[in-house]
């Protein structure tokens, strides 16, 4: 038997879409983009939403539209993927890193407030495994310090806490749709905003800092101009066609990735097996279905597995440990939380086409290499 690690979900109604769009004028930044930005900006009850053509774009934007430059800080978890912290390199600004809480991984907002020195500007917050940072707590220690609050939310479009949503307590959200996400169009993303001043900077800033796009441009001949340099970050119709179908099946999705994930953790309760908690009032977006193990036996179970068949990974390495990082003077031990998580982890399948016959066979490969 073969189980991959993950699987898309898309359907014929979705390939209809793209025919669709490939089938009329434009193909570009224009009404299907729109459409889905009005669409997803409503289900995430915000005002704004730009889409771009990745998360890493999204946060690039949003640090740009807060004005981060050279001698600026910004801190994030070491517990991320790489773009996270890459972001604030973009922007010749210093990526600072606070440590997790062991219990959740999530970034912990007590490392957070250690971390704050005079240089600091932002702080990224990721929604680890769909699972929400503490943002109550979170937004009021960026209010009192003067600091702008950002979400790396790629894991996170249906995830709440304190029925706060992503986008709601910060300057901006960014999602991603990339091929393993929650909704996907291979490549993808999006930011969500309530602020009118930035979602007017993304816009401008994601299509080369111009002031038209080409849709806008179309018919009648306006002078273009530009006030400061952008970037080639929108999205387009062709992917904006994969998203706007599967917006309306967020929630049946879920709720099959939420039946994956209790059956898994039936298993480890079972097995002894430690996995990530839920934080207090957290509505997970269940992204990864993540299983803790005995760090000496971690590879060694994920060759086995392998050699079953089945699809794993480790989210993440901690991005102070790759080289880049480290030869910035990081090294093992800084951040001994998000290092030990690291070296337990393991992630295992979890999409809506997983059957119960492949979880099955999972959880046994998983019993099997564990002992
Ligand atoms: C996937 C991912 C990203 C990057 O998303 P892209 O759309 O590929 O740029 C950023 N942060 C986290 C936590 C991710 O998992």
């Amino acid at each position: 038997m073969k189980v991959e690690f993950s699987k898309h979900n898309l359907t014929q109604s979705d390939i209809t879409e793209v025919v669709n769009v490939l089938n009329s004028l434009f193909i570009t930044t224009a009404s299907k983009t729109k459409e889905f930005e009005e669409k997803f900006a409503q289900i995430l009850m915000a005002k704004h939403c730009a889409g771009v053509n990745s998360a890493t774009a999204g946060l690039h934007l949003l640090l740009k539209s807060i004005g981060v430059t050279e001698g600026d800080e910004v801190i994030t978890t070491p517990l991320s993927f790489v773009a996270t912290a890459n972001v604030i390199e973009y922007c010749g600004a210093k990526a600072i890193f606070a440590d997790v809480d062991l219990v959740t991984g999530l970034i912990s907002v007590e490392a957070i407030e250690n971390a704050i020195t005079e240089n600091t500007k932002a702080v990224i917050a990721v929604h680890l495994y769909g699972n929400m940072v503490d943002m109550v707590e979170l937004k009021k220690l960026c209010d009192k310090r003067g600091l702008y609050l950002i979400e790396d939310a790629a894991h996170c479009v249906e995830g709440e806490r304190d029925s706060v949503v992503p986008g709601e307590f910060s300057i901006g959200a960014a999602f991603s749709f990339y091929a393993t996400k929650n909704i996907t169009s291979g490549e993808g993303g999006a930011v969500v905003t309530n602020n009118s001043d930035i979602a007017n900077k993304l816009y401008t800033l994601r299509l080369h800092g111009l002031n038209r796009s080409a849709e806008n441009r179309y018919g009648k001949h306006v002078e273009l101009d530009m006030e400061v340099p952008g970037y080639k970050y929108n999205m387009f119709d062709i992917q904006a066609a994969l998203l706007v179908n599967q917006l309306g099946k967020l929630d049946e999705n879920l709720k099959k990735r939420e039946h994956i994930a209790l059956t898994y953790e039936r298993f480890f309760n079972e097995a002894g097996l430690d996995y990530p908690m839920l934080p207090p009032n957290c509505k997970s977006a269940r992204h990864l279905a993540v299983v803790y193990v005995d760090a000496l036996k971690r590879d060694e179970i994920i060759k086995k597995m392998q050699e079953r068949g089945v699809g794993v990974s480790v989210h993440f390495k901690p991005i102070h440990l790759m080289s880049w990082y480290k030869k910035k003077g990081f090294k093992e031990g800084d951040f001994p939380n998000a290092e030990n998580i690291s070296s337990r982890s393991i992630s295992l399948p979890i999409y809506p086409k997983l059957t119960q016959q492949e979880q099955e066979y999972v959880i046994d490969s998983l019993k099997q290499s564990v002992i």
